[in-house]
């Protein structure tokens, strides 16, 4: 059992299963590789002076994979929140369980809906860390600014669940730092 299960492999659940995976977490993401990424031309994206939507999925993926973040290429059907977690149920008939659900499924969101979280005009109700009223169930990147759309945004939102994921799990505050070898 992963210790977090994201659903969307766009930007921001990319970003979040990429720090949790360098930290340790075991996790598993959920997603097809059919985001609107693939339409992009990145010029926008700090540090990247110019890249292909798809290049960008493609190093992305391939950079969450190298940390052992699991990549299944599947669509979940239905997600649950039990006594002991969230059960995600996917399209080929499996379950999976974990402590901690991310949804970062761009704008439409029948998942998060099904699951009581409030929506205003911008989209999902979180936080800035993306939690949301249901203790253990974040949500993130485009589905919660359906008004500011960028890759960059959803990668920083992703950053910021896993960071505030890892912190609870160590009970302290967490950063992801590594540094030059002197
Ligand atoms: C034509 C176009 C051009 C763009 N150009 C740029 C640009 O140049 N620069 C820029 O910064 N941004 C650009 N964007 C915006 C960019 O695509 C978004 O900001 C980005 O995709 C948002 O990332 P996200 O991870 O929040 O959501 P998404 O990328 O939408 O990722 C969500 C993922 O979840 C998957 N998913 C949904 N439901 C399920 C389910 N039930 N089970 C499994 N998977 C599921 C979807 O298939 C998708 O892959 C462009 C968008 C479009 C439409």
């Amino acid at each position: 059992m992963p210790d977090v299960i994201v659903v969307g492999d766009g930007p921001g659940g990319l970003s979040a299963a990429l720090f949790l995976a360098k930290n340790d977490s075991t996790v598993t993401v959920f997603g097809q590789d059919e985001t609107l990424m693939h339409k992009a031309l990145l010029y926008n994206y700090l540090g990247i002076p110019k890249m292909t939507g798809p290049e960008f999925q493609r190093v992305s993926r391939e950079q969450v994979r190298s940390f052992g973040g699991e990549i299944q290429d599947v669509e979940v059907s239905s997600v649950a929140k039990g006594a002991d977690g969230f059960e995600v149920k996917t399209a080929d008939g499996k379950s999976q369980q974990a402590q901690y659900l991310i949804l970062a499924t761009g704008p439409a969101n029948p998942l998060a809906e099904g699951l009581g979280i409030a929506k205003e005009a911008d989209g999902l109700v979180a936080d800035r860390n993306g939690r949301t009223s249901v203790e253990g169930l974040y949500v993130l990147g485009w589905s919660t600014r359906l008004k500011k759309i960028q890759a960059i945004i959803s990668a920083g939102d992703g950053a910021c669940a896993a960071l505030d994921i890892l912190s609870a799990k160590a009970g302290e505050d967490m950063h992801d730092f590594d540094l030059i070898e002197e």
